[in-house]
């Protein structure tokens, strides 16, 4: 008659599942390590499904689209019609970080450095005194694009944003933390080395800077005037790892929601012949307010959907495909922090390793912005995952009042389609260094195949 949430590792404790796990989690960290931006990931995403037949355009019952490099649209034609609805699964690839800014570079105190902007939700202070990586693009004006991937061998140098000395930072521990840290103090090393000049005085300005300009331009061709038309993220350097003395954990850069976008990428993939079109799309933005051409809120879906049904359906109109389709926003969800229970209650809290969240409504106090998922909905998704026997749990994003989130699920909800939002639990979220359960990862795989598949 009781409810409690099971924990996979008891439930997946056979070698079979355990060997499964393992593989998962080596090639999830493979993926994870390489993936930084949105652009790399949807990259990464094409290359793997064009090697498994999906192409851009249509070919077959199968369809790929991209749109500016950043987002992604799949679909595989399922057996019955578009119009009794399709199984739709959105995760996004962005993730907070800091931009560089359109005009970066000046030097102070012998040391030439590059000014931010911050993406996404961060907590400033996570991102000082840690190697950071550089990645993105440079479109020069003859529209060709320089990609830029630094810090990330263990050859190549890193950068960093240096922190205030404790002996100095008297003053500054007194403040509250939401003054202590500037946005405009995160600025980013970028070199030490002046470029030597024998020219006039005035030529000797900024030399540090110069000798930057001078290394962009001599590697990859750059004036700085390029940086106007420039995409460049400062991001964590190194791979993503195992954490703790039973590999259980991962740790990494960008769970959020990375590993929604490679676990619902894998169990699309692992589909064949289904009953409804199964569609499969990873979005950009979603840490901004899924703004942008590439975000949610963008057409693209909608857009991409009449391209289907032209080509697969003529006669059938895309309001019908809507209403009767079934959605999941798969995202991460935060999970019960072992220091910071308090802002969490706990009946309605999620567990790592007690598989993949429930998230019945976002937004904040009082529900306000939310997507509420229809109980009819949660009874049917409930059913499929029970008789698979795959463990979940359901959870608000933490108290009541304390503070609250949203997801793509309310962009989606606006067609009439039914959505939820449902992914792993992640601590440290919008950390450089986030941390996953291994068997949470396993698991939503499974329960992402169930949504596909029912
Ligand atoms: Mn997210
Ligand atoms: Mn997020």
């Amino acid at each position: 008659m009781e409810f409690e949430t099971r924990n996979c590792w008891e439930v997946y404790r056979d070698d079979e599942h355990r060997a499964a796990m393992d593989k998962l989690a080596a090639d999830y960290i493979e993926f994870l390590s390489w993936c930084k931006t949105e652009r790399e990931t949807i990259t990464w995403l094409t290359e793997k499904a064009s090697s498994q037949g999906f192409n851009e355009g249509f070919n077959q019952n199968r369809f790929l689209k991209i749109h500016k490099g950043k987002s992604l649209i799949m679909a595989r034609r399922g057996k019955k019609p578009l119009a009794q609805g399709l199984r739709i699964m959105g995760a996004h690839a962005d993730t907070p970080r800091l931009d560089l800014k359109q005009r970066p570079l000046y030097e102070e105190c012998q040391v030439s450095l590059a000014k931010t902007h911050y993406y996404g939700g961060i907590r400033k202070y996570q991102w000082l005194a840690m190697p950071l990586a550089l990645h993105g693009v440079v479109i020069k004006t003859d529209g060709n694009k320089i990609e830029i991937r630094i810090g990330e061998k263990p050859d190549e140098p890193v950068f960093t944003i240096g922190d205030l000395l404790p002996h100095l930072a008297y003053k500054q521990i007194e403040k509250k933390l939401s003054e202590a840290f500037e946005a405009e103090k995160l600025n980013v090393i970028l070199g030490h080395i002046p470029m030597s000049s024998s020219k006039e005085k005035e030529n000797d300005k900024n030399p540090v800077k110069k000798g930057v300009l001078k290394t962009l331009n001599e590697r990859f061709g750059m004036v700085e005037e390029d940086f106007y038309s420039a995409e460049l993220q400062a991001v964590p350097a190194g791979p993503a790892r195992y954490v703790g003395l039973d590999k259980g954990l991962i740790g990494g850069y960008g769970h959020d929601d990375r590993v929604c976008t490679f676990a619902g990428y894998r169990a699309f993939m692992n589909q064949e012949d289904p009953e409804y079109t199964q569609v499969l799309i990873i979005w950009d933005k979603e840490e901004i307010g899924s703004e942008g051409s590439s975000g949610a809120k963008s057409l693209f879906l909608e857009y991409s959907l009449e391209e289907i049904l032209e080509q697969w359906e003529p006669e059938t109109r895309l309001r019908n495909v809507f209403e009767n389709t079934k959605a999941v926003s798969a995202d991460v969800h935060a999970a019960m922090d072992p220091d910071y229970q308090d802002v969490h209650e706990k009946l309605n809290a999620s567990l790592l390793g007690h598989g993949p969240v429930f998230c019945k409504f976002t937004g904040h106090r009082g529900k306000v912005g939310a997507n509420d998922a229809h109980a009819e909905y949660v009874g049917w998704l409930r059913s499929i995952l029970n008789k698979a026997g795959i463990p979940w749990q359901m959870a608000e994003t933490g108290k009541v009042d304390l503070g609250g989130g949203g997801t793509v699920a309310k962009f989606l909800a606006v067609y009439g389609m039914d959505i939820i939002d449902f992914g792993p639990g992640v601590l440290g979220m919008h950390s450089p260094f986030e941390i996953c359960s291994k068997a949470d990862i396993y698991a939503s795989l499974l329960a992402y195949e169930q949504f596909f598949k029912n």
